[in-house]
C-alpha cells in the first residue's frame, strides 16, 4: 500500500469518529467514547506494515465505517510505525485518564481530536517525504550513466559518446568499436535461471574491465550485448584485444554455488571512418557480429574494409 491508502484510512477514521461524536449532539456517553478510542488504539497498535496479517487485524479492529478501507499492502510505512506507536501510547494514557470520574467529556474529546490530528500530520509528513524521494529516484534514473547490474556505462552514455566521437572525426584510425554478444544466453537462462544469467552478465563485464586499458570504454548495449570503444590503438593490436576477450571467456568458467558454467561470446569489430555517424559505426560492428554468429559463434570477425 501506498501512503495515500494509509492516509485515507487515518483520515476516514478521524472523520468518522469525529462525525459520530458530533452526531451525538453533546450527549455522547463516556463509554461510547472510550469504545471508539479503544478501537483506535487497537488499530494503531496493529499497524505493523511489515506483516501482511496486520491488514486483517486492522480490518477487524475497525468498526462499520472503515471496513472497506484497509485493502492493500502497507509495506512502505516502516518509519511512520514508530510515530504511531507513540500516538498509541498517548491514546492509552488518555484512556487511563478517563478512568478518573472528574474528567469531562469535552476534555477527552479535545485530547482525542488532537491525537487524531497528530496522526494525520505524521502521515502527511511521511507522504511528502516519500514523494520527494520518489522524485529524486526518478531524477537519478534519468541522469544515471551506469548500468545498475554490470556497473559499466549504459546505452544512454553510449549514444552521447558516439555523438561526440562522430562530431570530431580527426583521429579516426585510432578508434575502434566492438559489439560483443553472449552465445546461447537464452539457453543459460533456461538451464540455470535468470539469477545465474545475471551473474554471467557481471562475469563478462568483469572480464572486459580486466582486459581493457584505462580510457577504453565499456557499455551495456542491451540484454546480453555489450559495446566497447577503444582509443589510441592500432588495428592489429585491436584484433589482439578482441581475441583475448573471446579466449578469456572461453577458458574461464563462472563458478556459482556448485555450478561450473561455460560461457562464450562472439565479437564483431570495426574501425571508425571519417564519414561515420553513430548509426553507421554501430551497424558495421553489428554486421561483423552477425557474421561471427553465423560462422559458428565463440569467435571474432573484423570488419576488414577501410573506408577512409
Ligand atoms: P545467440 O547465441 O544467437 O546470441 O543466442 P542467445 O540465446 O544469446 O540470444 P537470444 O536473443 O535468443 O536471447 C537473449 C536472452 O537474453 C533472452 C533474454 O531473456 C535474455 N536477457 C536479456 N536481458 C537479460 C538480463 O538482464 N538478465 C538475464 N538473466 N537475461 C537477460
Ligand atoms: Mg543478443
Ligand atoms: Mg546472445
Amino acid at each position: 500500500m501506498n501512503k495515500s491508502n494509509a492516509k485515507k484510512i487515518l483520515e476516514e477514521l478521524y472523520n468518522d469518529i469525529t462525525s459520530k461524536i458530533d452526531g451525538q449532539d453533546g450527549i455522547i456517553s463516556k463509554d461510547h467514547l472510550l469504545d471508539l478510542m479503544r478501537s483506535t488504539v487497537d488499530m494503531i497498535s496493529n499497524l505493523d506494515f511489515e506483516l501482511p496479517d496486520a491488514l486483517d487485524s486492522l480490518r477487524r479492529s475497525l468498526d462499520d465505517g472503515f471496513k472497506d478501507l484497509a485493502k492493500e499492502s502497507i509495506k512502505h510505512y516502516d518509519d511512520t510505525n514508530k510515530k504511531f506507536e507513540e500516538l498509541a501510547f498517548k491514546h492509552k494514557q488518555t484512556i487511563d485518564d478517563c478512568q478518573d470520574p472528574l474528567i469531562s467529556i469535552e476534555d477527552i474529546t479535545d485530547k482525542f481530536s488532537s491525537i487524531q490530528m497528530h496522526m494525520i500530520e505524521e502521515v502527511s509528513k511521511a507522504n511528502n517525504l516519500i514523494s520527494d524521494l520518489t522524485k529524486k529516484v526518478e531524477r537519478l534514473e534519468k541522469t544515471s550513466q551506469i548500468d545498475h547490474l554490470t556497473k559499466v556505462y549504459n546505452r544512454k552514455m553510449l549514444s552521447e559518446h558516439l555523438a561526440n566521437i562522430c562530431k570530431n572525426l580527426h583521429h579516426t584510425n585510432d578508434i575502434h568499436l566492438f559489439m560483443i554478444d553472449i552465445d546461447d544466453f537464452k539457453i543459460i537462462n533456461d538451464t540455470y535461471g535468470h539469477v545465474v544469467g545475471d551473474k554471467v552478465l557481471i562475469f563478462l563485464a568483469n572480464i572486459l574491465r580486466k582486459t581493457l586499458r584505462d580510457g577504453d570504454r565499456i557499455y551495456r548495449y542491451g540484454g546480453e550485448e555489450f559495446v566497447v570503444i577503444l582509443n589510441r590503438i592500432q588495428k592489429t593490436e585491436c584484433a589482439n584485444v578482441a581475441n583475448r576477450i573471446v579466449s578469456l571467456m572461453q577458458t574461464n568458467k563462472l563458478i556459482y554455488k556448485e555450478l561450473n558454467i561455460n560461457v562464450t561470446v562472439s565479437l564483431g569489430a570495426t574501425t571508425l571512418r571519417n564519414t561515420d555517424t553513430p548509426d553507421t559505426l554501430i551497424s558495421r560492428a553489428d554486421k561483423a557480429l552477425y557474421k561471427a554468429k553465423k560462422d559458428g559463434k565463440n569467435r571474432i570477425v573484423l570488419d576488414e574494409k577501410d573506408g577512409n
